[in-house]
């Protein structure tokens, strides 16, 4: 399997499943084979630990600026692969390791997940997209009824295990929006990320 994963800039992308509960508007996955420029990343099957690791193998871990969990899936689908890997990496590596994730692992995994990755990931970057319910909903369509809920609680849940829970809302959305979710992260006690729209 050669799309476990891919290089963009100096940083290590791990693309683990393409499975996720969500059907975000503005999802990749929507727009085409690959993400920014690399190759497509569907994959033929969620790889086991063993393909996952063997992976991570043909890369020098420690020349990287950071290595991300992130592809064409929700991370949280393929705990287990994640979990396994992540201590793999932190055994080997001193690189930084972040999860990108909708924050519905506890969800997905039908059990509180949050404590599970310590030791195995550095920062829990979750994409929060909008902050009211009626707006995430709208954008995020999660198959779940109570995600907007759920997903701040993992938020707060990680903030007791892992270094760093940041959570991140594109530049694009009305300003009202921006300002709301500085607050809903301020009341959270986790760190707002902006991130740039990538068309
Ligand atoms: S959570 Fe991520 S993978 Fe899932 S639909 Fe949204 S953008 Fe796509």
């Amino acid at each position: 399997m050669e799309n476990i994963t891919y290089i963009l800039g100096n940083k290590l992308y791990i693309n683990l499943t393409n499975k996720c509960p969500c059907n975000c508007t503005f999802c990749i996955r929507n727009n085409g084979d690959g993400a920014y420029g690399s190759d497509s990343l569907w994959l033929d099957h969620d790889p086991s630990e063993d393909e996952a690791i063997n992976a991570l193998k043909a890369h020098d871990l420690d020349s990287f600026e950071e290595i991300i969990y992130c592809g064409y899936g929700e991370p949280t689908e393929a705990l287990e692969v994640l979990l396994a890997t992540g201590k793999y990496i932190k055994s080997v590596s001193s690189t930084p390791v972040r999860i990108n994730t909708n924050g519905l692992s506890d969800l997905i995994n039908k059990k509180p997940t949050a404590h599970l990755f310590k030791g195995a990931i550095d920062i829990m970057s979750i994409s929060l997209n909008a902050p009211t319910e009626a707006e995430y909903n709208a954008v995020t369509r999660p198959s779940f009824d109570n995600a907007f809920q759920a997903m701040q609680d993992f938020a707060v849940e990680c903030k007791k295990h892992l270094p760093e829970v940041l959570m991140t809302v594109v530049d694009v959305i009305p300003k009202e929006q921006i300002e709301l979710s500085k607050e809903l992260t301020k009341k959270l006690g986790v760190t707002l990320r902006i991130r740039e729209y990538a068309d």
